[in-house]
């Protein structure tokens, strides 16, 4: 290193890292790539690094956005090697060692791409249109105005037409389906009722649809039976096995020939990944997700590289790929820091191995299901490992005690204070 580190003094030359997208895995590789080798531009449409897994809880008014969004600038503040640019990448130039984005061009010696994905609507533009989808901390904050926007129009209505504002549906049975659904049912009962005594909660539904036999499909089957347990307990209506062919924002159109009237859709049937025009064809697979080798490198390629839910990496242990999860994410980009390095120094780089940890879920107070590899559990416990765990994960030492003060909170008095709607969007159409 020292050798590197004199030479790089010496021209003032340092390698030129562009690494597109500030998620889980971007973030990780800019704070840990050496200040003294690498000059790094981190590049993200938005100006925050988002916690993805607890959106839900933003989306049912139970913790604030800005304890799970970290701005960038303030991440970084302390990596002199790194300036960060907000902006959205729209071509990579292979061939020129460069990319456009929407606020010009730049140049790299490495490139690494780590956009993740985007919510998957199979094709439907009619639905996209018209659900709500759970990919952005902005997503989460119109879901919470939404719902909170529905009950004060089911409290002033005159007419009592409120069928399509008391039904709240959402598609997708995995684990943000889960969770969604679990929330909801919670607020439902626990906080909802006190804030509105006039209306009549047992006619609000929480519908769940699922296309396949099971939620939770990547855990174990004890766990997707007992979420499904839990979720029925809950008063959330299950159709499993059906497909939602058609929504107009209005009514609801599943493949079991029934039709449900919601204002309420919430999209989590599946992801796809973000697209990036310049590259050859061949370079996309499944789910549009780049071509990887065992280094993260895009096929083809010698100085780009992709991380993340975007990378598909086969190895014989995942011939289908890695799933797309912040395990993945983090260590990817940890392999590659210290790849990048390797490879400036002409060192043979260290392939990447995923070491499955296990999967978790949460369904609401003291339900949870936990898959570790050595022994699987639910209810009381795997909600307090849900929790810790998640705390752990969260970025600062602030926002950890905010999210923990809010849950006890919630915990002790059954109620959160967080209920606003922060919108000036047309109301009767919230989207
Ligand atoms: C609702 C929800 C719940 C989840 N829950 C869990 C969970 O409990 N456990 C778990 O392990 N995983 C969970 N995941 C999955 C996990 O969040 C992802 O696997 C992880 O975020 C992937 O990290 P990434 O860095 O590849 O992409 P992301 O974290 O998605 O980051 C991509 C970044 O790229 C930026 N970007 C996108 N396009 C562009 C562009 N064109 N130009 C510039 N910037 C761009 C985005 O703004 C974003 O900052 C969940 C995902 C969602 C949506």
């Amino acid at each position: 290193m020292k050798i590197e580190v004199l030479i790089m003094a010496k021209t003032g030359k340092k390698n030129k890292v562009i690494i597109v997208g500030g998620g889980f895995a971007g973030i990780q590789l800019a704070q840990r790539l050496n200040t003294h080798l690498f000059d790094v531009l981190l590049i993200d449409k938005s100006n925050h690094h988002q916690f993805q897994p607890l959106f839900y809880q933003v989306a049912t008014s139970q913790i604030e956005p800005s304890s799970i969004s970290f701005p960038f600038r303030h991440i970084l503040k302390n990596k002199s090697n790194v300036l960060i640019r907000m902006a959205e990448l729209t071509k990579v130039h292979p061939d020129k060692n460069k990319i456009s984005t929407t606020i010009g061009d730049f140049e790299y010696d490495y490139l690494v791409i780590a956009i993740g994905c985007k919510t998957n609507f199979f094709g439907n533009e009619r639905i996209s249109l018209n659900a709500f989808t759970l990919k952005t901390t902005y997503d989460a904050i119109k879901i919470r105005n939404h719902i909170l926007q529905t009950f004060e129009n089911i409290a002033s209505s005159k007419d009592g037409n409120v069928d399509g504002l008391r039904n709240l549906v959402i598609v997708g049975g995995g684990a943000t389906g889960v969770e969604l659904a679990g929330a909801f049912a919670e607020i439902k009962k626990h906080v909802l009722p006190k804030d509105y005594p006039r209306i009549d909660f047992s006619k609000f539904n929480i519908v769940l649809v699922e296309g396949s036999k099971n939620t939770l499909s990547n855990m174990s089957h004890k766990a997707q039976k007992a979420s499904q347990n839990y979720l029925r307990k809950m008063g959330v209506t299950l159709h499993m096995e059906t497909f939602v062919t058609d929504y107009d924002g209005n009514t609801l159109v599943l493949s079991n020939g029934k039709n449900i009237a919601s204002k309420t859709v919430i999209w989590a049937a599946g992801v796809v990944s973000n697209q990036i025009e310049g590259f050859p064809p061949e370079v996309f697979t499944r789910g549009n997700r780049i071509l990887v080798d065992r280094i993260n490198r895009v096929l083809g390629s010698e100085n780009i590289f992709a991380v993340g839910d975007i990378a598909y990496m086969e190895t014989p242990k995942y011939p289908k790929g890695h799933p797309q999860v912040a395990n993945v994410a983090i260590n990817q980009a940890k392999n590659l820091a210290k790849n990048l390095k390797k490879i400036i120094r002409r060192r043979e780089p260290i392939d990447y191995l995923y070491k499955d940890l296990g999967s978790m879920a949460t369904v609401g107070r003291n339900k949870a299901v936990v898959d570790l590899p050595f022994i699987r559990f639910k209810g009381y416990f795997a909600w307090f490992i849900w929790m810790s765990l998640h705390l752990m994960l969260i970025l600062s030492v602030r926002n950890k005690l905010i999210i923990f003060i809010n849950w006890a909170w919630t915990y002790v008095t059954k109620d959160t204070a967080l209920r606003l709607i922060l919108t000036e969007t047309d109301k009767s159409n919230p989207k």
